[in-house]
């Protein structure tokens, strides 16, 4: 799942200090699992907006909506007869979602709520981590299944830096050492041929130069 963390309320105040009507949509697939923007959170926002712009002594009204998801248009219609009411829209999406609804209402400003961090695990209740950062050329194959793009400070490919210590990595904070797991992984697998193997050197501009990135699945290509 996409894994988001809401932003500081001081920030989503910035934004919608000078709407009279603002609508606060959230979303109910990665950011509810996450606890950063789903219906739960959409309504402890609006308290704490209102709250906050009561003290104030500004009228300002703030609804809430939660949609299904915010990166299909056939959810974001579902606010097509309602949006033009409001002066702002916060979305606590991740960053699709709300660059989709801004693409979609061009005339309605759309504020993000969260800071999309990473696609990632529950490590456990309120415990979010890293696994991959779609690089498009999934090589966990020969890794065991360990992805070191998302998971070694330093994207290595061919084994571990001069860093790896006891199994931890030198960037410190008891972050352990991906290789240190591919290679216990590829161990238990029986297959550390494949770690002897050299994987060839990566090509980045599949990753992030060129524009935005796009898969079209092969019926439709036709
Ligand atoms: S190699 Fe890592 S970053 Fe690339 S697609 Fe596979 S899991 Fe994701
Ligand atoms: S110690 Fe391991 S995880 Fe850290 S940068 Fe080196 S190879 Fe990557």
């Amino acid at each position: 799942m996409i894994v988001a963390d809401r932003k500081p309320i001081e920030e989503i105040i910035e934004y919608i200090k000078d709407a009279n009507k603002v609508l606060i949509v959230g979303c109910n697939e990665c950011v509810t699992v996450c606890e950063a923007g789903g219906k739960k959170e959409v309504g402890v926002l609006a308290s704490a907006l209102r709250m906050y712009f009561m003290n104030q002594g500004k009228d300002i009204k703030i609804d809430e909506v939660t949609l299904e998801r915010q990166c299909d248009h056939e959810y974001l219609e579902e606010i097509r007869n309602i949006i033009d009411q409001y002066q702002a829209v916060v979305s606590l999406a991740c960053g699709v979602g709300v660059q989709f609804m801004s693409e979609k209402y061009f005339q309605t400003p759309v504020f993000p709520g969260v800071n999309t961090c990473f696609m990632g695990v529950t490590e456990e209740r309120g415990v979010w981590s890293e696994r991959c950062q779609g690089c498009g050329q999934c090589i966990l194959a020969t890794t065991g299944g360990i992805c070191p793009v998302s998971r070694c400070a330093k994207r290595l490919f061919n084994g571990p830096c001069g860093g790896s210590s006891k199994g931890m990595c030198e960037i410190g904070g008891e972050v352990p050492c991906a290789w240190q797991i591919i290679i216990d992984r590829l161990t238990a697998l029986g297959r550390l041929d494949d770690y002897e193997k050299l994987a060839p050197i990566k090509d980045w501009s599949k990753e992030r130069a060129g524009g935005p990135r796009k898969v079209v699945r092969e019926d439709v290509r036709q």
